[in-house]
Order: structure tokens, then sequence, then C-alpha cells
């Protein structure tokens, strides 16, 4: 069984499902990236989203931080087509923008302008996330023994008989005729609920042991906004990254391409320099970077959408990986277990790390013949952890730099929490 496992494509279904029904919680890219390889085990997955849709024409209540660019790591990107392959065709079919040539992207940092190594064979793709979650649920959608759960709340969880395996899910709906709550049982349930998870407070209401928490908090401000792309500027790059430099270059700024001529456009700051809200302000922010070439492209640039702010974006790392007693069967994936300071641009990469981390955990899962569940979890959470190493790292390592970073007191820092 384990033979065949290892040879198996990420494509294929097993011809007979290992386990029942599965749950994922929250529709966001940690959730879809997590059900596509969980689908290949299990006989039903039900996804549970808190907001009424998927968003076709752009963000949603649920995903505030789309309103900021986001842009997506190759190695965020080669994972993604390895679990959903082709989906980088199509997204170039939809408009997605490729980045390939060297110059493409233009990135300063630490006072100088860095040339980002890029492939035209394996360009980088920019578009924007309702388009990238729009094309993965499109994929999910397909397979019938899929369902989305929309406008509905998972409220708590619960065990099975033994005590020691997760039960199922208190549902609660949120449409206008709501109602109490209702059980939903399931031998798999994925946390994929983002920042705001409440899986502590879950498993403490079960007797189970919460996570410990670190917490790296560099004081990041984003104010955002879409522009159309001036058809006349000629930028000679395609995304243009300034990037804060510790310990006293708090100011940076973002733009991506968005497919239809569009650009997402950021302004970033670290340490309590927050960009401001008011119009006339954010190009004056524009104008105080470090260089003028962000002012430039869009001061004359004509906004589509109104300014949009996010505070609150520290590193966040709830060690999954270190419980010493775990609830069978009850994963954590993407922000809910490790979120990261979006100025490094990981935290998607990061999301889909949780998926290939799950698929490598199932298939040297000792139990997967049976379809026994013990282990799975601490299996996972492992796998995970050691995944997202690299990022957590990269991002505290930096951030730990700046003179108003505060760190959380039981938070391992300078040797880095895995060494
Ligand atoms: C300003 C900003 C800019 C960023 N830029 C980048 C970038 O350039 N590149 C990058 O890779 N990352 C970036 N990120 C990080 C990225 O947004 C996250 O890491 C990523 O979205 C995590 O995905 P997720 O699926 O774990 O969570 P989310 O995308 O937050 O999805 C969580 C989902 O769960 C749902 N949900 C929540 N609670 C419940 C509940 N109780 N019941 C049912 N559903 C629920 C929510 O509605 C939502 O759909 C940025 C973040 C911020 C804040």
């Amino acid at each position: 069984m384990r033979a065949n496992q290892s040879q198996q494509k990420p494509d294929e279904i097993l011809s007979v499902p290992v386990f029942g029904r599965a749950v994922v919680i929250g529709s966001g890219i940690a959730g879809l990236t997590m059900a596509r390889v969980l689908s290949r085990y299990v006989a039903e997955l039900v996804i549970v989203e808190r907001d009424s849709s998927a968003g076709e024409s752009g963000t949603r209540p649920g995903v505030p931080q789309a309103h900021h660019p986001h842009n997506l790591h190759p190695q965020g990107q080669q994972i993604l087509e390895a679990q959903f392959a082709g989906i980088t065709e199509d997204l170039l079919a939809d408009r997605a923008v490729s980045m390939g040539e060297p110059g493409d992207i233009a990135f300063h940092y630490a006072g100088g302008w860095h040339m980002a190594r890029t492939d035209s064979r394996r360009p980088v793709l920019a578009c924007s996330r309702a388009l990238l979650e729009r094309h993965l649920l499109r994929r999910l959608q397909a397979d019938e023994r899929i369902q989305i759960r929309y406008a509905t709340e998972v409220a708590g969880l619960y065990t099975d008989s033994s005590g020691a395996r997760v039960g199922g899910l208190f549902l609660r709906s949120r449409g206008r005729n709501g109602g109490g709550e209702v059980a939903l049982d399931a031998e798999i349930v994925v946390d994929a609920s983002g920042r705001r998870s409440r899986a502590p407070e879950w498993l403490a209401a079960l007797g189970f042991p919460a996570p410990e928490e670190w917490r790296i908090d560099a004081q990041v401000g984003y104010v955002s906004r879409v522009y159309q792309r001036p058809a006349s500027f000629d930028e000679g790059w395609k995304m243009l990254y300034i990037r804060p430099t510790p310990p006293e270059h708090t100011r940076g700024g973002i733009i991506t391409p968005l497919e239809g001529d569009r650009w997402h456009v950021g302004l970033i700051g670290v340490g309590r320099d927050y960009p401001p809200m008011e119009e006339a302000k954010f190009l004056d922010y524009a104008r105080s970077l470090p260089v003028l070439e962000l002012y430039e492209a869009i001061r004359e640039a004509q906004p589509l959408t109104r300014l949009y702010g996010f505070r609150g974006a520290d590193n966040r790392v709830r060690r999954y990986d270190r419980l010493p007693r775990y609830l069978e069967g009850f994963l954590v994936a993407g922000d809910a277990a490790y979120a990261l300071n979006p100025v490094y641009a990981q935290g998607m990469t990061a999301a889909v790390l949780a998926g290939q981390a799950l698929d490598e955990a199932l298939r040297s899962h000792p139990g997967l013949a049976s379809g026994d569940i013990a282990g799975l979890s601490r299996r996972f959470q492992e796998a995970l952890s050691e995944a997202v190493e690299g990022p957590w790292r990269q991002a505290t390592r930096t951030d730990w730099r700046w003179p108003l970073t505060e760190v959380m007191d039981n938070t391992e820092l300078l040797v880095g929490p895995w060494d």
C-alpha cells in the first residue's frame, strides 16, 4: 500500500478512499490546498467558509488582506502547479502577468537596486488573490466529492466516543435565518481559518493542551489601492518593490501587476511608521520613500479603488508541532499555525507548503492502509514546522533588527526556533 502511495501522482485519486469525511475550515489558500491533498484520501470532503460567496469580483470580508498586494513566491507557485497541474497555464490564460525576463522585477533594498533572478521558462506569475483563489476553487468544484458550505461558521469541535479523536464540528449558519448550532461528523478536521483562528480555545474546551505561541511584531502597516496602469508610462519593469531596510529605513512600497492592466500599489511602514489613509498624505508618503520610482509611477495614475489599511501583521507561530498530546485527526495549517510578516511575501507559500507537508505525512503514515488516523496530527504538524522553518527564520531574523520590534516573552529568537 505504501509503495503504491509513494508512486501516486498528485492528480490521481485513490480508487478506495482511506478515510470517511474530512472537513476543512476556511477557503483561503491554505484551506484550498489542504482540501486538494485530502480529497485524494477521503470519501467526502466539506469546506466550511464563513463568507457568503467565493468573491467572484474581488475581495471578501474574511480575507481583508486581499486588499493589499500579494505576490506568490516561485516556490509556492511550483508547489501549486504540482498539486493543481496546469494552474499556471490557466492563470496566464486568464490574464495573470508573467514575469520571466531579467529586469521585470525591480527590487530596492539596503540602499541599492537588486536584480531579481527570473527565468522565462518558469515565469513568476502576478495576479489578484481573488483570481488565484477562483482558479483553485474551480478545480475543487469539479470533484463531485467536494462540497463547499458558504455563510457557515465553525463554532467548535467535538470528539468521537474514544475522547481521543476528533468527532466533528459545530456549525452555525450566518444566513438571515441563521438558527442555532448543528453538528457535522468528521474523521479529519483541518483548521485553515487564518490569523484569527480559535483552535487553541476549541482544543482547551475539549481538555486538550493549547499550543505555545511565539510572536515577533515589527509593527507593520500597509495602505493600498488598485490603479489603472497608465498606458503611456514606460517604467522598464513589471513589478517594483522598495522594501524597508532595518534598522532605519522604515518606509517601503510595492507595485504588483494585476490582470486587466492594473497595478496593486501598497505603501508599507515598519516600526509604527504607518502609511497614512488620507489621499494627499498617501502621495507624500510615496514621495518620502528612499527612491522616487514608485511615486513617479503613481502620481498621475488613475485610482480604481479607495485606500485600504492593514495593521497587526506580526510573525506569530503556534507550536502545534510541540504539543504534549494531540486531538487525533485535527490539523492546523496556514496562518492559523504560522502567520508571517507580509513584507517578505511568504505567507501564501507557507500556506501551500502545508499541503505539501500533508501529502508527505499521509504517504508515510503507518495507519494509511488500515485507515487508522492515530499519529497523523503529530506527523503533519512536525512536517509543517520543518517546511516553514526557512520562511520563519528569514522574517524574524530581519524583523528583530528593527528598534521597535516587540518580542513576546517566551519566544525563542536569536538562534532560531528550530535550533
Ligand atoms: C497586508 C498583507 C499583505 C500580504 N502580502 C502577501 C504577499 O505578497 N505574498 C504572500 O505570499 N502572502 C502575503 N500575505 C499573507 C497571506 O495573505 C496569508 O499568509 C495567507 O492568506 C494565509 O492563507 P490562509 O488560507 O491560511 O488564511 P486566509 O487566507 O486568511 O483564509 C482564512 C479563511 O478562513 C475563513 N474563516 C475564518 N474563521 C472561520 C470560521 N470560524 N468558520 C469558517 N470559516 C472561517 C475566512 O473567511 C477565510 O476565508 C499578506 C498578508 C497581509 C496581511
